[in-house]
C-alpha cells in the first residue's frame, strides 16, 4: 500500500527543517497531515467597519488618510508617544502609538493607511496595534492566529501551512460521507482546510468552519450515542415492576400534589425502571424544584418490586438529612430506611451491614461508604446519587459498575445549559424538572455596593430579632485556599464585634475537620447559631428553612450558577428571604450579571446566561467536569449544529445503513477505536 504524501514528515514541507521540527513535534505535529489539520485558535480580523458602529474599547479597523503630521513625545526614560489625525470618510480621528517613534518618518499627510487598534469613543481616539500603509486590499479581510511556542512565530506557522498546502493540497482526501455533505451543503475537505487557514473574508470562513464544526460535533455525537446504546444493549437490567395501585397510593399520600413536571419525570424514571435495560439518567431540578419527592417515589417503586434502593450524597450532614425526610415520607409505610456514613461504626455497622445484606433494610441513604466492598445488598435494584455533576464520564461509568446492575439515577440541582447537557452528559438519558412547586415564594434579590455594608448589617440584625437565621458568604480567592480562610475569619471577627455578643456567630471554613464542619452545621440547623459566616464549602444542598437571609461578599466573583446555588440556601421555609449580593463590578458584563441575579429565580435561564459570559471551561468551576475540549466548535454559539449532530448520530447508530455501508466506514472507525464497542469497557 502507497501512504499517503501527507504522511510524510513535516520536513518535507519548504522551510522546515530539523530544528522547527522539533519543536512542531513537541507541539503535536509530525506529519504533514497534522499541520494542516492545525487549526487557528482564532482569527485577526481586519474587517473595514464604520466607526459609528463600534462600541467603546472595541478593537477595530480603519482606512484613512493621514491628516496631520505626525507628533512625537518622549516622557519616562525610554517611553515615547506618536500621535496624529486621521481621517476616516468624514471622520476626523486621533490615532495614538506607544513607542513607535520609528513611525514618524514614515508617516506623511494624505498618505493612506490602514490601522487596527482599540477604540476609544470618548476620546474619538485609536490606539495603535497595527498599521498598513496602503488601503486594505492588499490584506485579507481576516488573518489565523495560531497558537505557538519557541522560535515559532505565528507568521511563520502561517508560511509553514501555506507551503504544506500549496505542495500537498491536492493529495487532501474526502473522508466525510457524501450523504451528509450533500444534506448541509458543507464543504469539500480539501476546500475547507484552505479556507480555514486562508480566508477571504468572514463569509468564507463562516462556510469553512461549518463544515468542520458538524465533523467534529458529529464524531464526538457518534461516541456518546454509539455508547449510550450499546449500555442499553449489553447492560441487561433488572426488569422493576412495581404494584401500581399502592404506587399511587403512595402518591396521593403525600401532603401535596405533585406538580405536573414532577408527575412527568417520575413516568419517565418508572418507564426506564420496568424497561429491561439499565437505566442510566440524570435527573435535573433546581433547588427547591421537589427532586428528593421524585426519588422517594422511585425508591417506593423499587421496594414494591422487591428490590433494595440505595441514596448517596456528597456529605454526612445531607445523608442524615436525607435519612430524616425519607423517613417521615414513608411513615406509614412498611419500608425499613437507614443510614449509613462513615460515623456508622463498629457494633452498630456490623448490625446494619447483616441487615442490609438479609434484606430487612429496604432503602439505605449515605455517603461514599456506601459503594465500599463490604456493604453488601440482598437485591439492590436502584442506586440514585445527589450532587453529582463533580463527576466526568469516566468516573459516572465506574460508579455504575460497582453495583450488579442496578438502574441509575443521577440527580443534580445545578441547571445545566442543555447545550452543555447534550455534550457533557451525552451518554445518558436527562429529565429535567422545569417547574416549581406553587405557592413557593420568590427570594428577593438585591445588589448592593460594599459601602452600605452597615445598612446590611442592620437588615440582618432586624431578621435575626424576628428569629430567623442568615448565612455570609465571604469572598472567594481561588488562588489560595489559605487567603479563603482568612476572610472567613475577619468577617467572622468583624460581625462577632459588630453585634457585641447579641447573638451567636458561627464560623465554617474548608479547613475545619468533617467533624467539625458537621458540627457547625448542626449547631446552625437548630439555631443555636444564628449568623453563619462562611467560605463557600456551604453550597452543598443542606436545608435550614429557618435561614432567610443570605449575603455574599464580591459576589462579581462568583459565576451566575453558583450564585443562584448560593442563594438556594435559603427561601426554604415560609417566610420571606432574601439576598443580597455585595458587589461593585467596574465591567459590563459584571454589572449585567449582578442585574440579571436580582432579576430571576429561575435556574435555567441563568445558566444559559453563564455559560454565554464565562463560557463552557468555566461553567462546572472544575477542570473535572466531563465536558469535552473541541478544537474548532463551540458549543455555545454553535449550539444548533451541536443538535443537529445529535439527532443525526443518534439516527444513525441506530440505522443498519451505518453499520454496514462501505459510506460510513470511516465513522465507524472513529467509534471501534475509541474503545466503546470492543467489549474492553463494557464487560
Ligand atoms: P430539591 O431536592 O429539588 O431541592 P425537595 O425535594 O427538597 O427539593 O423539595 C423542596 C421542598 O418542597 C420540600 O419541603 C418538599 O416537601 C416540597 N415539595 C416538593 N414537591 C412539592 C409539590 N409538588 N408541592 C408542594 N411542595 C413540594
Ligand atoms: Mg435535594
Amino acid at each position: 500500500m502507497t501512504r499517503n504524501k501527507l504522511d510524510q514528515p513535516v520536513t518535507s514541507v519548504k522551510g522546515i527543517g530539523e530544528e522547527t521540527s522539533v519543536i512542531l513535534a513537541e507541539m503535536g505535529i509530525q506529519s504533514v497531515r497534522d499541520l494542516i489539520h492545525y487549526f487557528p485558535f482564532r482569527y485577526e480580523d481586519y474587517e473595514i467597519r464604520d466607526l459609528a458602529d463600534v462600541k467603546h474599547d472595541e478593537k477595530v479597523t480603519v482606512e484613512g488618510k493621514v491628516h496631520s503630521e505626525p507628533s512625537l513625545a518622549f516622557y519616562g526614560r525610554k517611553k515615547s508617544r506618536l500621535t496624529f489625525r486621521l481621517l476616516v470618510g468624514n471622520y476626523l480621528i486621533t490615532v495614538v502609538g506607544f513607542n513607535r517613534q520609528y513611525l514618524k518618518s514614515k508617516l506623511s499627510i494624505q498618505q493612506s493607511v490602514t490601522v487596527t487598534g482599540k477604540w476609544d469613543k470618548n476620546r474619538q481616539t485609536i490606539s495603535l496595534q497595527e498599521i498598513f500603509f496602503g488601503p486594505i486590499e492588499q490584506q485579507n479581510e481576516v488573518e489565523p492566529v495560531y497558537s505557538v511556542r519557541g522560535k515559532i512565530t505565528v507568521k511563520s506557522m502561517r508560511r509553514y501551512i501555506k507551503n504544506a498546502l500549496n505542495d500537498f493540497g491536492e493529495w487532501i482526501e474526502e473522508d466525510f460521507p457524501t450523504t451528509l455533505r450533500q444534506k448541509y451543503k458543507l464543504l469539500s475537505k480539501k476546500e475547507a482546510l484552505k479556507i480555514i487557514h486562508n480566508p477571504k473574508d468572514r463569509n468564507q470562513l463562516k462556510q469553512a468552519r461549518r463544515r468542520f464544526v458538524y465533523e467534529e460535533f458529529l464524531l464526538f455525537q457518534l461516541k456518546m450515542q454509539a455508547l449510550r446504546k450499546f449500555n442499553r444493549e449489553q447492560s441487561r437490567g433488572i426488569v422493576l415492576l412495581p404494584d401500581k395501585e399502592r404506587l399511587n397510593t403512595f402518591i396521593e399520600s403525600l401532603p401535596f400534589p405533585l406538580t405536573g413536571a414532577q408527575k412527568r419525570v417520575v413516568q419517565e424514571i418508572l418507564h426506564d425502571m420496568e424497561s429491561p435495560y439499565r437505566m442510566n439518567r440524570l435527573l435535573q431540578g433546581d433547588v427547591g424544584s421537589g427532586k428528593t419527592v421524585v426519588s422517594a417515589i422511585a425508591m417506593y417503586a423499587s421496594f414494591l418490586s422487591g428490590y433494595q434502593a440505595a441514596l448517596m450524597v456528597p456529605t454526612e450532614i445531607l445523608a442524615e438529612q436525607h435519612a430524616d425526610s425519607l423517613s417521615e415520607l414513608f411513615e406509614n409505610t412498611s419500608v425499613n430506611v437507614a443510614l449509613l456514613t462513615s460515623s456508622v461504626k463498629g457494633k452498630r455497622r456490623k448490625e446494619l451491614l447483616t441487615r442490609l445484606e438479609n434484606g430487612e433494610i429496604d432503602i439505605v441513604v449515605g455517603t461514599h461508604a456506601l459503594i465500599q466492598d463490604d456493604v453488601q445488598f440482598h437485591r439492590l435494584g436502584l442506586v440514585i446519587t445527589d450532587e453529582q455533576h463533580r463527576f466526568g464520564v469516566e468516573q459516572r461509568r465506574v460508579l455504575r459498575d460497582k453495583g450488579e446492575s442496578p438502574d441509575v439515577l443521577f440527580m443534580t440541582a445545578t441547571p445545566i445549559p442543555r447545550t452543555l447537557a447534550i455534550t457533557a452528559f451525552g451518554e445518558m438519558d436527562v429529565s429535567i424538572i422545569d417547574e416549581m412547586p406553587a405557592g413557593r415564594k420568590q427570594i428577593e434579590t438585591y445588589w448592593a455596593k460594599p459601602s452600605m455594608i452597615e445598612r446590611v448589617l442592620q437588615f440582618i440584625q432586624k431578621e435575626v430579632q424576628k428569629g430567623r437565621q442568615a448565612y455570609v458568604i465571604c469572598p472567594l480567592i481561588e488562588e489560595s485556599e489559605k487567603l479563603d480562610v482568612q476572610n472567613a475569619i475577619d468577617v467572622h471577627s468583624m460581625l462577632t464585634h459588630y453585634f457585641k455578643g447579641s447573638f451567636k456567630i458561627g464560623l465554617m471554613h474548608g479547613r475545619l475537620t468533617s467533624d467539625e464542619k458537621d458540627e457547625v452545621m448542626r449547631a446552625f440547623s437548630v439555631n443555636e447559631i444564628q449568623v453563619l459566616v462562611s467560605t463557600t464549602v456551604v453550597e452543598v444542598g443542606v436545608n435550614v428553612p429557618n435561614a432567610t437571609v443570605m449575603v455574599i461578599y464580591d459576589a462579581e466573583r462568583f459565576g451566575l450558577s453558583q450564585l443562584h446555588q448560593l442563594r438556594g440556601r435559603v427561601g426554604r421555609g415560609q417566610e420571606q428571604s432574601y439576598c443580597i449580593l455585595l458587589a461593585d463590578p467596574k465591567s459590563e458584563t459584571g454589572q449585567e450579571r449582578m442585574k440579571i441575579m436580582t432579576e430571576t429565580n429561575d435556574g435555567f435561564v441563568l445558566s444559559e446566561k453563564d455559560l454565554e459570559l464565562r463560557g463552557p471551561g468555566d461553567f462546572f468551576g472544575k477542570k473535572q467536569s466531563g465536558v469535552p475540549e473541541f478544537k474548532i466548535a463551540d458549543m455555545v454559539h454553535d449550539y444548533r449544529a451541536l443538535e443537529v449532530a445529535r439527532q443525526d448520530a443518534y439516527e444513525l447508530v441506530h440505522s443498519s445503513v451505518f453499520w454496514e455501508s462501505e459510506e460510513y466506514e470511516k465513522l465507524r472507525d472513529v467509534i471501534i477505536s475509541s474503545g466503546i464497542i470492543n467489549g474492553d469497557k463494557l464487560d
